[in-house]
């Protein structure tokens, strides 16, 4: 008894001192990311991969590395709650938008993706994304995250299990093609179907279920199949979710869609509805609801605008941190396509005018990207929807707490990740510069910190040596 009482005592005297790595970090304007003022002069104290304390007054133990970070910021690691690993960001990603499969045919491209997961996932972590939440694809999204698991420079992956679409196979499969042989848009056209869509994600290890409600199933009222009941089905997936402690997101454009989602449950709404404006009823439902918008309004100015009049407003940070080829790919010239983006432009003011109309509300706003889709490289595309928000009217200050806390809260996660206080992972970044002055200034990164591992950019860069 005394002897095993000795070993303990003995065993934790020794690993405690041989496992406990404690760094302080001094002297820092720090923006939490809860939403609260900048704390001018803080401490924030790391032991291992967890923060320990923070504040103006943190002691610091004896033995502790010190930092000194006078005259840096300090925020929380970014979180992109959409992005795709079955997407690269190139131009021949998604041949339903721009077929250029005559230049890189597909299974080409399927073979650049799995190459390159390594490479993207470092390319989030040189942005200063140290989480993603994955909004569904074949297996490659959860291969992904058996990939980030093993290494250090790799932000944390959450899944949404999804894509779920309300059409028939024929119909998914014209929207992205089979990925090695694998349905990306999974057809749910029965109760059942949807019931055991929840089953899998739950086998899987998903973190929440994504659904897709929008026009790509309405052509089935077009046909005259009136029985389609959309609220039926997506209400079962919902009932179905809760039982197992799923929280389910939704891609939706359309704003009757999404007032739809919100009546039956959903947490959250990927996209923001671009056909018409946010009414009274609406703010007040996502209000009460507490659910979360994820406007996305990068993606409509990029892939669809930009890259239509190859007028393309590029971020530094994008040609730095992307994997060679993706940035010089949306350079290429167009396949023969009507040009699409004064459409685009309309919805796109109407998306950004939804979003600062939530915003003044006081509805959730949480930034996140759909990277992967054409235009938006993986990580640096975070700071193209930043941009975007900003220029929506969005203050950088909320902007910070949307592209972390509450991009956490997408995923569910928010007791763990999204915020540098105390208990939390020690995910965050020292900056050369004020991102409440001008959210750009998220760029300014000098250091990345994930799990307490430090890093400078340039050790992020994409190696291409997959
Ligand atoms: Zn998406």
């Amino acid at each position: 008894m005394i002897r095993m009482s000795a070993y303990a005592t003995l065993l934790s005297l020794c690993c405690d001192a041989a496992l406990a790595q404690e760094t302080a970090y001094v002297g820092a304007t720090l923006i939490d990311g809860t939403g609260q003022a900048a704390m001018e002069n803080a401490t924030v104290l790391v032991e291992n991969d967890r923060i320990l304390a923070v504040g103006p007054e943190v002691e610091i133990p004896e033995g502790a590395r010190v930092v000194d970070v006078q005259e840096k910021w300090i925020v929380p690691g970014l979180i992109d709650s959409h992005i795709h690993f079955m997407t690269s960001g190139r131009m021949y990603t998604r041949p339903a938008f721009f077929d250029l499969t005559d230049k890189v045919p597909y299974e080409e491209e399927i073979d650049w993706i799995k190459a390159h997961i390594p490479d993207t996932l470092r390319s989030f972590m040189c942005s200063g994304v140290t989480s993603v939440l994955s909004m569904g694809g074949p297996s490659l999204e959860y291969n992904a995250r058996d990939i980030a698991r093993r290494m250090d420079d790799a932000p944390t992956v959450f899944i949404a299990h999804g894509v779920i679409t309300h059409a028939p196979r024929s119909v998914a499969e014209r929207m992205i093609p089979p990925w090695d042989g694998e349905l990306t848009v999974k057809p749910m056209l029965s109760v059942d179907e949807g019931i055991a869509y929840v089953e899998e994600a739950a086998a899987l290890g998903a973190d929440l279920i994504k659904t897709a409600v929008d026009d790509r199933g309405s052509f089935l009222l077009r046909l005259g199949l009136w029985w389609w009941d959309w609220r039926e089905l997506e209400g079962s997936i919902i009932e179905e979710a809760a039982k197992r402690g799923f929280m389910v997101t939704t891609h939706a454009h359309a704003l009757e869609y999404a007032r739809g989602m919100m009546e039956l449950g959903v947490a959250s709404l990927q996209h923001i509805p671009a056909d018409a404006p946010v009414d009274e009823a609406f703010i007040e439902l996502a209000r009460d609801r507490g659910v979360i918008v994820v406007p996305t309004l990068g993606l409509r100015k990029r892939t669809f605008i930009e890259l239509f009049t190859k007028d393309i407003d590029l971020l530094p940070i994008e040609e730095n941190c992307s994997v060679p080829g993706v940035v010089e790919s949306w350079y290429e010239p167009l396949p023969p396509i009507d040009d699409q983006s004064t459409r685009y432009r309309e919805e796109g003011e109407m998306a950004a005018a939804n979003a600062k109309a939530l915003y003044d509300a006081g509805v959730t706003l949480a930034a996140a990207t759909d990277s992967g889709m054409i235009g938006l490289a993986a990580g640096s595309s975070m700071h193209v929807e930043l941009r975007a928000l900003d220029q929506a009217g969005i203050p950088a200050a909320y902007l910070i707490q949307a592209a972390t806390l509450n991009s956490a809260m997408v995923a569910g996660k928010e007791d763990q990740y999204g915020s540098v206080e105390a208990g939390k992972f020690a995910d965050f970044l020292i900056l050369s510069a004020d991102p409440i002055e001008d959210i750009a200034n998220l760029q300014a990164i000098e250091r990345v910190v994930k799990h307490g591992n430090e890093f400078t950019p340039d050790e992020l860069l994409p190696r291409d040596d997959a």
